[in-house]
């Protein structure tokens, strides 16, 4: 067979698999191939709504944490667009999700290794090589990146009723116009997105307003996302190492009692909503009735008439109350994809709190050669923390994976940029997180 033997292909092409996309451009010791399965770049466009912006700093785009000299940087975007003096003269506050969208389908698009339109049935391995089949092509590489990020989660006892029109994940709010004028819509969730769907549907007005919105979330309030310095300093690579080293307990409850870290809403969006409430109540008589219902669990939904029926349960009383909408938008978040792609690998990959199992360097745990590797972006939150899912640590997890492909130390120069010492002190001076070789020790403690 004359099939070239790749050094890498990624699978996938969203922000995860285009930052190492990005840092390899140019590398020609490392022969490599991100294959997308959509015809052109695209990112979260169905929850793409208007005025909606980057919950991080513009610095972790695909590159600049890791190389501030990459030409796919969102300055370079600026730069080569004829628009930077202009971008820092606007002084926003956060970069518009629409432009860092617009940034990343140009780093896609004028990246010659990234290939569109080829979905990736399945990654496999035949005692040398990893044979990654798309409908087209048998690729073979010695190391795979599997990036094919998220998938929306509905309740299990709402999944058969998803119809697209009166009943749908937030993923697809965009995807068409929703014609809600006069009708009855429950947004049950209460992060960022169910927040954003909020917002867009009480600023409506006239013919195209919904009559009542509902906002249905579990937690206690609708509360912000802590976006204060120390906080954020869970979003860097010491916290990220200190975190892999812990035992699932702790770093399950620590998730949990840091939920809103990542998960809470903007503080800019919780004031737009709270603002538009205020003018719709006393200065603009709005007949739109909104209901904000924390603190209920929804338990059960059903088909009432034309209608949905919402059962909740109260989480501090346990009561039961329930609630009817002509259109029910699930807010409930998202699970890693990974899983289905590398089914046929499944009994060779060793599993950890739910998850597949990954070494520091991200490299699924697997009963394969140790020089071929499989790793695996955005699907080791409760082992890697909770920046794992998002953009914050995405250039750095990058150089992590390609200095292990090129057998490189996986030392990084933002490994050790930290105020806080999160490890008792013994530990981390083990641990090789000052050493200035980096090359870091396995403990054999509590993994
Ligand atoms: C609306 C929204 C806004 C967000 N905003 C922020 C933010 O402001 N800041 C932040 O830090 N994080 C944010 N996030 C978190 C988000 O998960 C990350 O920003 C980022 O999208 C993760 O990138 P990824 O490449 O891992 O996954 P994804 O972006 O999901 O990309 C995965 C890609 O893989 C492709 N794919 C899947 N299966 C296959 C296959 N079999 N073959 C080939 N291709 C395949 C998909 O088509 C997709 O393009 C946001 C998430 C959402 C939903």
């Amino acid at each position: 067979m004359n099939n070239p033997v790749f050094d890498c292909i990624g699978v996938g092409c969203g922000p995860s698999n285009l930052s190492i996309a990005a840092l390899l451009h140019g590398k020609s010791e490392v022969r490599h191939i991100f294959l997308e399965k959509r015809t052109e770049f695209s990112w979260h466009d169905g929850m793409m709504l208007p005025g909606t912006s980057l919950q991080v700093s513009m610095f972790k785009d695909l590159v600049t944490l890791a190389d501030p000299t990459n030409p796919f940087s969102f300055v370079s975007y600026l730069h080569q667009h004829g628009r930077l003096l202009p971008f820092l003269n606007a002084q926003f506050d956060q970069v518009s999700r629409l432009e860092f969208a617009d940034y990343l389908k140009w780093a896609a698009h004028t990246n010659e290794n990234v290939c569109f339109g080829e979905q990736v049935k399945s990654v496999n391995f035949d005692d040398n090589h990893f044979i990654v089949e798309t409908p087209s092509r048998c690729l073979l590489s010695k190391n795979v990146i599997v990036g094919v990020g998220i998938e929306s989660h509905v309740p299990e006892f709402a999944r058969r009723h998803i119809d697209g029109e009166t009943h749908f994940h937030i993923h697809d709010f965009t995807k068409k116009y929703r014609a809600v004028g006069g009708r009855r819509v429950a947004v049950v969730g209460g992060g960022q997105s169910g927040a954003e769907a909020v917002l867009e549907l009480i600023r409506r007005t006239g013919s195209d307003a919904p009559i009542q919105v509902s906002w249905l979330s579990r937690r206690e309030n609708f509360s912000p996302l802590d976006n204060s310095p120390f906080t954020n300093d869970l979003f860097t690579p010491s916290h990220s190492n200190f975190f892999y080293d812990q035992g699932a307990a702790f770093r399950e409850a620590f998730l949990t009692r840091n939920v809103l870290a990542s998960d809470g809403i903007s503080e800019y969006t919780l004031r737009d909503i709270y603002q538009r409430l205020y003018l719709m109540r006393y200065v603009e008589r709005s007949p739109m009735n909104v209901r904000l219902m924390p603190f209920r669990n929804i338990v059960e939904v059903q088909r009432a008439n034309k209608a949905w029926m919402l059962t909740a349960c109260h989480v501090g009383s346990g009561e039961q109350e329930e609630l009817a909408a002509d259109v029910v938008v699930w807010a409930t978040g998202f699970r890693s994809s990974a899983e289905t792609l590398l089914h046929p690998l499944e009994t060779r990959l060793e599993r950890e709190s739910g998850e597949i199992r990954v070494d520091r360097d991200y490299a699924a745990v697997w009963d394969g050669p140790s020089d071929r590797r499989i790793f695996v972006l955005n699907a080791a939150r409760r082992q890697r923390g909770l920046a794992d899912p998002n953009l914050s640590l995405t250039a750095w997890r990058s150089q992590i994976v390609i200095n292990k492909m090129l057998n490189r130390s996986r030392h990084t120069a933002l490994d050790d940029d930290a105020f806080i010492e999160w490890a008792a002190l013994d530990a981390s001076a083990k641990h090789g997180a000052k050493e200035s070789t980096g090359i870091a020790i396995q403990l054999p403690g509590n993994r």
